[in-house]
């Protein structure tokens, strides 16, 4: 998917990038300075196939293949801006797709781990991601249900797929202090994008957000009741 192109386009997706974060993004309610810097930086349009690159900036998800999708700008940022990232924190992302959401991560942190259960998309948004000097980006093709348990526990977790219960292995691996956004809900019905906050003692609050719409969190996890 990643293809060079000329610099006078370079110099248009940017203007179109720039507008994207001004008018979807912090003409909404995104105001972390951290997160629209990456929103400024990462270069979208590579992340969507070559045929879809002229609406890459445009207010909403698009097809990445494999009957999956890239987010829409503004529920990546409002996503990564519930995180509250800090230099020095540990990220895990369940549902890599296209990279695309890793990418941001990256812009804020070193330690982005992101699991992906469809893998070709893995392997290109790997490749990807390496291509765009996110070498450090560790992706792993697996059932994201069941985190990452060699690298945990980890600040903050992202899922970017809808599941229909939160699932145990992510909030056992979710660090004293830590936050998680996803979205819970099934594919039929209205999902909620929540917000699950570990206290320093350890204890779980949760908090719903608002209406979003996923594809579903595949895998032998999420079909559990
Ligand atoms: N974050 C992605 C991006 O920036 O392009 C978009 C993610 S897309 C909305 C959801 C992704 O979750 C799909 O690529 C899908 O294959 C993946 N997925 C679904 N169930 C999964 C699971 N159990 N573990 C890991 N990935 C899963």
């Amino acid at each position: 998917m990643a293809q060079e192109v000329g610099a006078g386009e370079e110099a248009r997706y940017e203007r179109e990038r720039e507008r994207m974060v001004r008018e979807q993004i912090a003409g909404r309610d995104v105001r972390d300075r951290g997160v629209l810097e990456a929103m400024r930086r990462v270069p979208r349009h590579l992340f969507v196939p070559p045929e879809s690159r002229a609406d890459a900036y445009d207010d909403q998800p698009l097809p990445i293949g494999y009957g999956q999708t890239i987010s829409q700008p503004y529920i990546v940022a409002y996503m990564t801006q519930l995180l509250d990232l800090k230099p020095g924190m540990k990220a895990l992302e369940v549902g890599t797709g296209s990279g695309y959401q890793a990418a941001i991560l990256a812009q804020l942190i070193d330690e982005v781990y992101t699991i992906e259960i469809i893998e070709a998309l893995g392997r290109e948004a790997a490749g990807r991601l390496k291509k765009l000097g996110h070498q450090d980006v560790r992706v792993k093709i697996g059932d994201g249900y069941f985190g990452w348990p060699e690298h945990g526990p980890f600040d903050a977790i992202v899922v970017t797929a809808a599941a229909n219960h939160i699932p145990p292995p992510l909030l056992q691996q979710l660090k004293p202090g830590g936050r998680m956004a996803i979205p819970v809900g099934g594919p039929f019905q209205v999902q909620t994008l929540m917000l699950i906050t570990k206290s320093p003692d350890g204890k779980v609050r949760t908090r719903s957000l608002m209406p979003v719409r996923f594809v579903p969190l595949v895998g032998q996890g999420s079909s559990r009741p």
